[in-house]
């Protein structure tokens, strides 16, 4: 088989960690046991940069620290710049507080009628299930509540959350995200289920979860059981970067694809780790082939301590551009802006159109040429040739 891309990246194994049994290595709880959590724990396995050492200090004030030994294998030790280093392991850029940012970019706190859920569309709402994860992104938009270590003390409740749902026939769609849902027990997360389905008017569930990247071996037989059961579930993992799409990640994609979870992808644009065309490309197709459809590519929220992540809105549009009629077109997400203070997401789009009147639209092609197209339907001077030859039968049909 041909490929046209770099197929090295796909992973698999235990890299540092060949001397655990493949039983504990495969078990999600021991994964979870044996995240790595503090400064001494990861200098065992890899030299730090000082910007590093400092964002690690800081990060018990703002977002802990936490990487699963799964996803610490992924990280080229020997490289600073490792795109999926620069996710998980805090820099001192966390600490730079800049204009505009704020712990709630997204003004979710003013739009909760309880808590740990966000009623910010009409039909729809975001249910906030937990505050945990298996691993943190440095550039998490929840990292106010998002593991507790800004003392928000989320209490998401459930009762109040599915009473809310049940008494809005209006919300059709429920979002489960936190923290990462999946993180719940199987028993816990069938209880949420069955009681969202059981519900009338939600047509649609969904789960937002980074566990496939983080800690694949969560999605188990037993697990999938219970998307098959209280199915339609939809799924939105979380790639950034095609050394994330490893074989272990493959593999959890497959498990859910076959217990009929359809599943989307959201990235969120990253400065050093996807903002370029070529790894994007790499990762939509990679993506596809793991039955996964990138579903959005956001621009980075504005939250406290994020501005070393920030990519410059044209160069995401310049993304877009380099994907639309280059490559598939189900490889290419909804670019979109979350807008601050609670607006909702906005498509940002490269603009194709250069003049639109009563009579036309003029636009232009991926490969920069330009087409017309008239919106009239103005009876031309010249007709059309009607002969019996061209529309065969035509006589016998109004018989
Ligand atoms: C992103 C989001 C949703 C879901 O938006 P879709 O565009 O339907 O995927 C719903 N509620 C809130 C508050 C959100 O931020």
């Amino acid at each position: 088989m041909a490929h046209t891309e770099d197929r090295t990246a796909w992973f698999e194994g235990q890299g540092l960690w060949q001397h655990v049994p493949a039983s504990d290595w495969n078990d999600w709880v021991w994964q979870l046991k044996n995240r790595i959590t503090t400064l001494d724990q990861l200098e065992k396995y890899m030299v730090l940069t000082t910007e590093e050492r400092r964002g690690i200090a800081f990060a018990g004030r703002k977002l802990s620290l936490a990487i699963t030994p799964y996803f610490l294998n992924l990280i080229d030790r020997n490289n600073p710049a490792c795109p999926v280093r620069l996710q998980v392991i805090p820099r001192e850029g966390e600490s730079v507080v800049s204009a505009g940012e704020t712990p709630d970019s997204l003004g979710e706190d003013e739009h909760s009628p309880v808590p740990g859920l966000v009623h910010r569309y009409p039909d729809r709402v975001l249910f906030l299930i937990t505050d945990r994860c298996a691993s943190y992104c440095r550039y998490c938009t929840r990292s106010r509540l998002v593991s507790n270590a800004q003392d928000y003390n989320f209490h998401p409740e459930y009762e109040q959350g599915l009473r809310y749902i049940e008494s809005h026939p209006e919300v059709r769609d429920v979002l489960l995200s936190g923290g990462d849902p999946l993180l719940l027990s199987d028993k816990k997360l069938e209880h949420l289920l069955s009681r969202l389905r059981a519900i009338k008017h939600v047509e649609l569930i969904r789960i937002g979860s980074r566990i496939p990247v983080f800690l694949p071996q969560r999605i188990t037989p037993a697990l999938c059981d219970i998307f098959k059961k209280y199915g339609p579930v939809w799924m939105s993992i979380h790639v950034n970067h095609p050394k994330e799409a490893t074989a272990e990640l493959r593999d959890a994609c497959e498990r859910l694809s076959l217990a009929g979870v359809p599943l989307g992808n959201q990235s969120v644009l990253l400065r050093g780790v996807n903002d370029d065309a070529e790894t994007m490309k790499a990762l939509v197709h990679r993506l596809l082939r793991m039955r996964v459809r990138p579903y959005y590519l956001y621009q980075m929220d504005l939250i406290t301590g994020g501005s070393h992540f920030k990519v410059d809105v044209r160069k995401g549009i310049e993304i877009i551009r380099a994907l639309r009629g280059h490559t598939t077109g189900y490889a290419i997400p909804q670019y979109v802006i979350d807008a601050p203070g609670g607006g909702g997401k906005v498509p940002v789009n490269p603009d194709y159109i250069e003049k639109i009147t009563d009579e036309e639209v003029v636009f232009k092609n991926y490969e920069g040429r330009t087409y017309r197209y008239p919106m009239t339907a103005a009876p031309q001077a010249r007709q059309i040739p009607n002969s019996n030859s061209q529309i065969p039968n035509s006589k016998n049909q109004t018989a």
